[in-house]
């Protein structure tokens, strides 16, 4: 059995069998490449998973056990509306982990469910429902749970960082320069070019 430290729960905000499932696929991107968990930007996820169904919160289990983090732009959303993802290393290949479809029928059958097709948000569920769907999760193999496949042609290119700045001559506040624009000779952020 899998179990996840405390801290993810707390970042996630509720209990839900989909933090978990995420957390899992991520720890199984980095067994299978053979590398360990991001500290800085080494790594880069495109996450398969678009807006608008309730499966995206698997998205904050996969940062959590990767370190792939949003804020550090080492993950981003192809908005396939897929349940899967690529974990891209610059030196140990690619790897592609989806959600088989019999898993996700086997989940979507349990009480937690038919409480989120109602419009029931995952921290009003009783927990013992929560926990049953959780325990499934946390017990099935990765053979049970997912598809894996090594890629050798997945291209991400890493965009070069810059700390240079400009201060906006409309507002005064300070804009990287990837960002400022140029309007009637004056150097603006876009708000303040309005492009
Ligand atoms: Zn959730
Ligand atoms: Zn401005």
């Amino acid at each position: 059995m899998t179990t996840l430290p405390e801290w993810t729960w707390e970042f996630h905000g509720h209990r839900c069998p989909f933090m978990p499932i995420g957390y899992r696929m991520g720890e199984l991107m980095l067994k299978t490449l053979g590398v360990s968990k991001a500290h800085d930007h080494e790594y880069f996820i495109a996450s398969e998973l678009g807006v608008g169904h309730p499966q995206t919160c698997l998205m904050d289990g996969l940062q959590a056990s990767t370190g792939c983090t949003y804020g550090k732009l080492m993950m981003e959303r192809l908005n396939f509306g897929k349940l899967a993802a690529t974990l891209w290393t610059p030196d140990n290949g690619s790897v592609r982990v989806a959600i088989k479809p019999a898993f996700s029928d086997k989940l979507g059958k349990y009480e937690f469910f038919s409480y989120r097709k109602k419009g029931i948000e995952p921290s009003q569920i009783p927990e013992p429902v929560s926990n049953e769907v959780i325990s499934v999760v946390l017990n099935a193999t990765d053979e049970e749970m997912f598809d894996v496949k090594k890629l050798s042609d997945f291209e991400h290119k890493k965009i070069k960082g810059s700390f240079n700045k400009t201060k906006c001559e409309g507002c005064g506040e300070y804009v990287f320069d990837r960002y400022a624009r140029i309007k009637d000779g004056k150097h603006l952020c876009i708000p303040c070019a309005g492009y």
